[in-house]
């Protein structure tokens, strides 16, 4: 897709005639390239049927691919008033088909966003809010959550982290907590000069989807055992873990207390979180 057939002008005209240059507070690195936006679009998989929340639509580039590519409705959220115009126009273009919230992204639930219909996030996110936005949509009581996938672009490091193997150097709090609950991969990566500005380093778009019955335990008490064991990786768990229980805690749970935080599976973890709620329900 060189340009997608909408009719409207290539992004570097839009930017420029509503004068949105790039802000580093909002993580404003553009994608202008159509090919490389469909790329990152086409990644989501089959978009028939779909409602897409859509972070950071910026001057709407990949807001234009969802809907050339045939999302039946795209939910753009935008912080920076300053794109509003320029969605708008998008909107004309496609009667009935873009919602534009003015927003933070932070603050929006997916559950109301799908309004029981089939959803999928879609999102070249702003680097400063994307652990944090990942780690919320994946924090949800409610399991499957109200999307099908997750199609979003991360510093490659962070990539790494999410998909990352027991026993790897990436391994860590983020990898349990998405592994726990979803089938992470990388699809691509994206260099620099994609990007308008370009960023200081690499890309990756990560395609995640909701796995259907993860390892039950409570979110909060995963997120417990991770922080505190990934915190002093180094360390024996028995010492990383001692504010939870330490040896004793360990043992009830059936790990080796010398063991280190990096070696235990995704399911170990679970297992260790299970024993924290009994722990503190019985106390
Ligand atoms: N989608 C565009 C693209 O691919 O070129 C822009 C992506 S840019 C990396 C991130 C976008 O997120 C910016 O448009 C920025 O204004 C927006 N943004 C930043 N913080 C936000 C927040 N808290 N909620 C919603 N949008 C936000």
């Amino acid at each position: 897709m060189s340009q997608p057939a909408d009719g409207l002008p290539p992004l570097r005209d839009v930017i420029e005639r509503h004068g949105i240059d790039a802000r580093r507070t909002l993580g404003q690195n553009f994608l202008l390239d159509f090919n490389l936006i469909e790329k990152v679009a086409r990644s989501a998989g089959s978009l028939d049927g779909l409602t897409v929340l859509e972070i950071g639509p910026g001057p709407g580039g990949l807001t234009r691919a969802l809907l050339s590519l045939g999302a039946d409705r795209v939910v753009a959220v935008e912080r920076d008033r300053r794109c509003l115009p320029a969605l708008a126009e998008i909107g004309e273009v496609h009667p009935g088909r873009l919602d534009i919230i003015e927003g933070d992204a932070l603050t929006m639930h997916p559950g109301e966003i799908a309004k029981g219909g089939r959803l999928a996030i879609v999102a070249n996110l702003p680097y400063n809010i994307g652990t944090q936005l990942l780690v919320q949509w994946l924090s949800g009581e409610e399991w499957p959550p109200a999307y099908e996938s997750l199609t979003l672009m991360f510093q490659r490091e962070v990539a790494e982290r999410i998909v990352a193997e027991p026993g790897s150097r990436a391994y860590g709090r983020l990898g349990v907590l998405v592994g726990w609950r979803m089938h992470a991969e990388i699809c691509f990566d994206l260099p620099p000069q994609a990007f308008s500005p370009p960023p200081k380093v690499t890309s990756s778009v990560v395609h995640l989807v909701p796995r259907e019955r993860p390892d039950p335990c409570r979110f909060a008490d995963l997120e417990r055992v991770t922080q505190a064991a990934f915190g002093q990786r180094r360390k024996m768990l028995r010492q990383s873990l001692k504010p939870l229980g330490g040896q004793a805690y360990l043992e009830a749970a059936g790990i080796d207390p010398t063991r280190r935080a990096e070696t235990l599976s995704i399911a170990e973890f679970c297992t260790l979180a299970r024993t924290l709620e009994s722990r503190t329900t019985r106390s």
